[in-house]
């Protein structure tokens, strides 16, 4: 085979994405002796650094999300991986000598790698109502971790019914005097162990059968109007300081709109070695279609995608020398 060269600037990988699925593909790979960086997008925050506690991360029994996006982090950084803070506008595809691979356009910066791992997570889904954008950071909120505090002895409201609906209103009770979880449905969709602290909760009330119409306020949030789904006309205003919305997940997947194949929400569909349509690109952690979205569910993606992306490479590799 006649020699191919790959220029000196390229990257085996570069990960997009500095949450849990992120940074597991990077400490594989930085650990595999890949040439890899780690793009972290500045408006973009991992949802697991504003979690309180996290009780469900094999060997660890309780640790807050940002400590444990630290240790991720460094050490990740301990086995090489390079991490920087940008933002990635654009990915399109491009020749790197003689091979295919993949040019990234940052604000400042272009990168150039031979497969990519978008590990861009998901951000909080709004309800969509009036008052959710004029009171956002003024008695809105998707952080209780954040914002819990500012509530000591004064009554809040959380929308949803899931596992993180549940887990930040048992949450909010160390600071509130009261939680009103507002449901959709009668029943709810988060995990027994959950339910059951909620139900043994005193501070915890249930909105059951309920929409949110309108978030009420005039200077902060003073309160939300919510109507029963069963029967429309029966609206009823349950005063509030602060509402905190956790109704499930949009992928952050724009980035790769057009390139790899979605699902009908817009996640990424991917392989089980993480594999997505497009050659090259691999992808990891809550922006993948998938059934469950947890920490360890996005680190085994992100080792099985670093280790594909490097089966990948080997193999251009192969073939180019
Ligand atoms: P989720 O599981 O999708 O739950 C979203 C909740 O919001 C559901 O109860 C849903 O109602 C409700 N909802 C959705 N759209 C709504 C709307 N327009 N108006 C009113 N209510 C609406 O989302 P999540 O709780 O954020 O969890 C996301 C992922 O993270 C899940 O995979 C979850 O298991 C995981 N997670 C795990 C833990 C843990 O293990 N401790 C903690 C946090 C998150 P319906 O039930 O009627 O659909």
């Amino acid at each position: 085979m006649a020699d191919i060269r790959i220029p000196e600037n390229v990257y085996d990988v570069i990960i997009i994405g500095g949450g849990p699925g992120g940074l597991t593909a990077g400490l594989y790979a930085s650990r595999a002796g890949q040439k890899v960086m780690l793009l972290e997008g500045s408006s973009t925050v991992s949802q697991i650094t504003v979690t309180d506690l996290i009780e469900n991360y094999p060997g660890i029994p309780e640790i807050g999300g940002s400590e444990l996006i630290d240790r991720f982090k460094s050490q990740a950084v301990g086995f090489g991986l390079k991490v920087k803070p940008e933002q990635v506008n654009e990915i399109t595809s491009e020749y790197l000598g003689d091979v295919e691979g993949w040019k990234l356009r940052s604000d400042n910066e272009e990168y150039h790698a031979l497969s990519v791992i978008v590990a861009t997570g998901a951000h909080w889904r709004y309800l969509d109502v009036p008052g959710e954008k004029d009171f956002l950071g003024r008695g809105v909120s998707f952080c209780a971790t954040c914002d819990a505090p500012f509530y000591r002895n004064r009554e809040v409201a959380v929308v949803g019914g899931g596992n993180t609906a549940i887990q930040e209103a048992l949450y909010l009770t160390k600071f509130a005097r009261k939680v009103t979880v507002i449901h959709r449905r009668n029943r709810l969709r988060a995990t027994g162990i959950l339910q059951e602290r909620a139900f043994a909760n005193d501070k915890i009330d249930f909105a059951w059968d309920s929409a949110v119409e309108k978030i009420l306020g005039d200077s902060g949030v003073t309160g939300v109007r919510i109507k029963n789904v069963e029967k429309p006309d029966e609206t009823r205003e349950i005063p509030v300081d602060g509402i905190f919305l956790f109704i499930g997940l949009t992928p952050d997947t724009k980035l790769v709109e057009g390139i790899v194949n979605l699902d009908k929400d817009g996640y990424i569909i991917a392989h089980g070695d993480m594999r997505t349509s497009a050659k090259g690109i691999f992808a990891c952690g809550d922006c993948i279609h998938k059934s469950l979205r947890q920490v360890v569910t996005a680190c085994g993606d992100g080792a099985t995608a670093a280790n594909s992306a490097e089966l990948y490479v080997d193999e251009i590799k192969g073939q180019a020398y």
